[in-house]
């Protein structure tokens, strides 16, 4: 067994500045736009580092450079192609994973589903192996004043077969 953690944070555009945000490779409607080099999406970005902490690799800001324009505007869904190839190369595979989105807007009930089919299929593994859970912070902090959002997200993997 391996575990490892992961934590993003990007900060919100002004209001206005887009129509959707990307969370779990799935298209979020909102108004705020959020700034970053790829396509910004935090909860991919920890389920990312968490992989590549489980496997004992250097942190995706090392694997993907903010300074390599390759990675301008990037697919988060096809950087976690790369890392979830380092983990078939080490012959682990997803025992389970949880991940939890803080934000104090848009709400993210109706897009959960749809989260965990894109997580999973990225993954390889069966959708009942991810956990997917949201929170506000109480409207503390700068997430709690809507001026950025943030993921964690907590990997086991295992080297026992299917
Ligand atoms: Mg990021």
């Amino acid at each position: 067994m391996r575990i490892g953690q992961g934590i993003d944070v990007h900060a919100f555009l002004e209001p206005g500045s887009a129509n959707h945000i990307m969370l779990g490779g799935v298209e979020i409607s909102h108004d705020r736009g959020v700034l970053a080099h790829s396509d910004g999406d935090v909860l991919i970005h920890a389920l990312m580092d968490a992989l590549l902490g489980a496997l004992g690799l250097p942190d995706i800001g090392h694997q993907f450079p903010d300074s390599d324009p390759k990675f301008s505007g990037a697919n988060s869904m096809s950087l976690l192609a790369s890392v979830v190839a380092l983990m078939d190369q080490a012959a682990l595979r997803i025992e389970n994973l949880d991940a939890t989105v803080l934000l104090e807007a848009p709400k993210l009930v109706p897009y959960r589903e749809a989260m965990i089919q894109s997580i999973a299929q990225a993954l390889g593994c069966e959708q009942e192996r991810v956990g997917l859970k949201a929170t506000t912070t109480e409207k503390l902090g700068f997430i709690g004043r809507g001026e950025g959002i943030s993921a964690q997200v907590v990997v086991l993997l295992t080297s026992d077969p299917k």
